[in-house]
């Protein structure tokens, strides 16, 4: 077992991890990126990624993540395939984490970029199609099923918001939703409702995605939550849109979240309500939820971190003379 010692330390290497790795790197902290379950995070279980600025071809996730972490640790940053389990944050900076090897991470300041993960329906078929007819991210996907009849999941913001914008790609869009009712905010469903390339399916759960190894998906087994009535509909591509879960069970009872979980930051910033701790990507983001935009507050949060660090070094300098 072994103490890790660095001016900063990211927890999380998704797109907002390492773009704070690669500022703080570059700054000489020194950074040390502790990777987490799924190292690269979410673009690493996606395909085709043609929306993150710089390629002009298609690119695909996993590698746009290689190429990241391979950028960021040519500048310095120290990779460490390891997950925490317990921060100490009780008694400000340095921050004391423990790692599920045993390991122990001291850093002068915290980087959260945990990430959040899509809520999946768990039914059968729904795995299998991933990425062949199935999907949790219209803007990411949605220009793939463009003249395609599509569906989308669920009855929130996000399900409403995700109707809306594939009606650019789409003519023949429909909602499929549990209840009766939407639980997204009225001026969206107005527009949902005012929208002739839109369709919505009341009380129906999807039962199972259906499809070939050859086509992808090619339909859904839908249940009537009034009836029980099974009925089976054709789609070529189905958007799950059932909210999503941010990565913070690690930080409850220790930093500030929202009622869904996201940890809060002071307004424009990445800055927790603890001195020295940051929180960037989609652990802080409900609302864009891109790797871009993940990148730009990780960036934020190690200029931030820096300056931080400048003045905590100043006013001990200052206490020592
Ligand atoms: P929500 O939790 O608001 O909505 C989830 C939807 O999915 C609900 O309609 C729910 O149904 C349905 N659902 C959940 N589980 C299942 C299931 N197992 N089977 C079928 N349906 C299911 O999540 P959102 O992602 O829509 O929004 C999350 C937060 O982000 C909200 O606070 C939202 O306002 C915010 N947001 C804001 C945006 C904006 O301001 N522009 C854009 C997007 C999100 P039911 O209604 O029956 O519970």
């Amino acid at each position: 077992m072994a103490t890790h010692n660095t001016r900063m330390l990211i927890v999380g290497s998704g797109p907002a991890g390492l773009s704070a790795a690669i500022y703080a790197a570059r700054a000489g902290m020194e950074p040390i990126v502790v990777q987490g379950l799924q190292p690269g995070g979410q673009l690493t279980i996606t395909t085709d990624v043609e929306n993150y600025p710089g390629f002009r071809d298609v690119v695909q996730g996993p590698w746009l993540m290689e190429e990241m972490q391979a950028q960021a640790e040519h500048v310095g940053t120290r990779m460490i395939w390891d997950t925490i389990t317990d921060i100490n944050m009780d008694s400000g900076s340095p921050f004391r984490a423990v790692g599920d090897s045993g390991d122990e991470y001291i850093g002068d300041t915290l980087v959260i970029a945990t990430g959040a993960q899509a809520k999946w329906l768990g039914a059968p078929g729904e795995a299998d199609f991933n990425g062949k007819g199935v999907s949790a991210c219209a803007t990411c996907d949605g220009f793939f099923y463009r003249g395609k009849k599509i569906v989308v999941i669920g009855g929130g913001n996000t399900a409403v918001e995700e109707a809306l914008y594939l009606t650019n790609h789409s003519d023949d869009v429909t909602i499929i939703h549990r209840r009766d009712e939407f639980r997204a905010e009225k001026i969206l469903q107005d527009r949902v409702f005012a929208n002739e390339k839109i369709s919505v399916l009341w009380n129906k759960t999807v039962e199972e995605f259906l499809g070939d190894s050859t086509d992808g998906l090619t339909g859904l087994r839908l249940k009537d939550t009034l009836t029980g009535e099974e009925s089976h509909f054709e789609t070529e591509g189905a958007f799950v849109a059932i909210g999503h879960a941010p990565a913070t069970e690690l930080f409850k009872g220790k930093l500030e979240m929202d009622d869904g979980g996201y940890l809060i930051v002071e307004p424009g910033t990445p800055k927790t309500e603890l001195p020295g701790v940051f929180a960037c990507g989609d652990v802080m983001d409900h609302v864009y939820r891109q790797a871009v935009t993940a990148a730009g507050t990780g960036c934020m949060a190690a200029l931030d971190a820096e300056r931080f660090l400048a003045t905590l070094e100043f006013e001990k300098k200052e206490a020592a003379e």
